[in-house]
């Protein structure tokens, strides 16, 4: 991602985030979520027959709703890596005026 110093706004491009907005990294975020939620679903339900969880007519619900939810929980995961970035990158001096002000990460454009 972008990152921009607050004091002489000089822009570099750092860590391996995404320099621009990204429709196949979301995917690789709700693929990453739906697979934690995955196992995690498992890790509660533990060896119990998958006919115990069913929802019946409540299916109607679930799909909308785990869709919602991988949505949100791409997010949070994107949140969590962007801070993650930001925080390796935020302690280095600006290499033009020596301030260590840094702008929260950001993307341009749009790409695949
Ligand atoms: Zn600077």
């Amino acid at each position: 991602m972008y990152y921009k110093c607050k004091v002489c706004e000089h822009e570099e491009a750092r860590g391996c985030l995404p320099t621009v907005t990204c429709g196949v990294y979301l995917l690789f975020l709700i693929g990453c979520t739906a697979g934690i939620a995955a196992v995690t679903a498992r890790m509660i339900r533990g060896d119990a027959p998958p006919q115990a969880l069913s929802f019946g007519w409540w299916r109607l619900l679930v799909v909308p709703l785990s869709l919602v939810g991988a949505l949100v929980g791409a997010m949070i995961l994107n949140a969590i890596l962007e801070l993650m970035e930001y925080l390796v990158f935020a302690f280095r001096r600006c290499p033009n005026c020596g301030a260590r002000r840094w702008s929260w990460g950001y993307t341009r454009g749009f790409g695949l």
